[in-house]
């Protein structure tokens, strides 16, 4: 479902050249839970970064369905990136609106009517539990209630795939392990592929399906995840 071929990004600052990701294969499928795993540096928000072209790669190829990402114009890249829904560590709501407002706001930049947008809010207000907090701010929540309205979000244009950017690290282990559940519940109910970038290996464990290893912009193994972590 999702093809990335040799993808490689390398930043020239002043006085250095960094390759960020540095030649990275990979073959994600639909409906799968895939994981990357790295110390801070291997290059992971990098990478997440050119799966939604917020970066531009040096060089490679990512494909989405058959189409490639890495070639298409401002327009076409505009109406794809919907279908490439994102979360992050520190949430990244608008913190002057509602937990309505922000769930409301990609359908309000996509065009969608007051009345289909209702609908598809209150749905996805449901679906993350957050029935009740619809007048609330950001500041008035939880650190996982927050990152149920980033999820919700994320949501809100039907996305193909869910990249989720150290997604947890800001949260309790308590906290983690449920925003965990609605991934899994999500991924189930909606065959939603989702990318989980993150340093912290219980988070892999608890529900990923497949891992990718990286290390200083390589991928240095990937497999299941019980191959990858339980086996010598
Ligand atoms: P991770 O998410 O795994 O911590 P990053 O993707 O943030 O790794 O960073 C990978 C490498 O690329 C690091 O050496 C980092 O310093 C470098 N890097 C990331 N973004 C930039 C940038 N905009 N300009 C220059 N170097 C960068
Ligand atoms: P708008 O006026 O469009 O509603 P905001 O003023 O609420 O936008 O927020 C603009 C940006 O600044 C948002 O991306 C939001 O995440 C960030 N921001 C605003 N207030 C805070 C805050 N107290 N802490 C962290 N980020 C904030």
């Amino acid at each position: 479902m999702i093809s990335i071929k040799k993808l490689s990004k390398r930043y020239q600052t002043k006085d250095q050249v960094v390759q960020a990701v540095d030649d990275v294969s990979l073959e994600i499928e639909k409906g799968e839970i895939f994981g990357v795993i790295g110390y801070s540096g291997a290059g992971k928000s990098t990478f997440v970064r050119l799966l939604n072209r917020l970066e531009e790669p040096t060089s490679g190829e990512i494909t989405l369905d058959q189409q490639s990402l890495t070639q298409l114009g401002k327009n076409d890249l505009r109406k794809k990136r919907q279908k490439i829904g994102m979360i992050f560590q520190h949430f990244n709501l608008l913190w002057s609106r509602t937990v309505y407002e922000n769930i409301a706001f990609p359908l309000e930049i996509a065009g969608v009517d007051k009345q289909s947008s209702k609908e598809k809010v209150d749905e996805l207000i449901e679906l993350v539990g957050l029935k009740g907090r619809e007048n609330s701010y950001p500041s008035q929540l939880s650190g996982g209630q927050k990152q149920r309205v980033g999820i919700a979000r994320a949501l809100a244009n039907d996305p193909e795939v869910l990249l989720c950017d150290e997604a947890t690290s800001a949260l309790d282990p308590e906290t983690t392990d449920d925003i965990l559940d609605l991934l899994v519940s999500i991924n189930k109910k909606l065959k939603l592929t989702i990318i989980l970038i993150t340093h912290e290996m219980h988070v892999i464990q608890k529900i990923c399906h497949r891992v990718a290893v990286m290390e200083q912009g390589k991928v240095v193994e990937v497999g299941d995840v019980l191959e990858v972590f339980i086996n010598p």
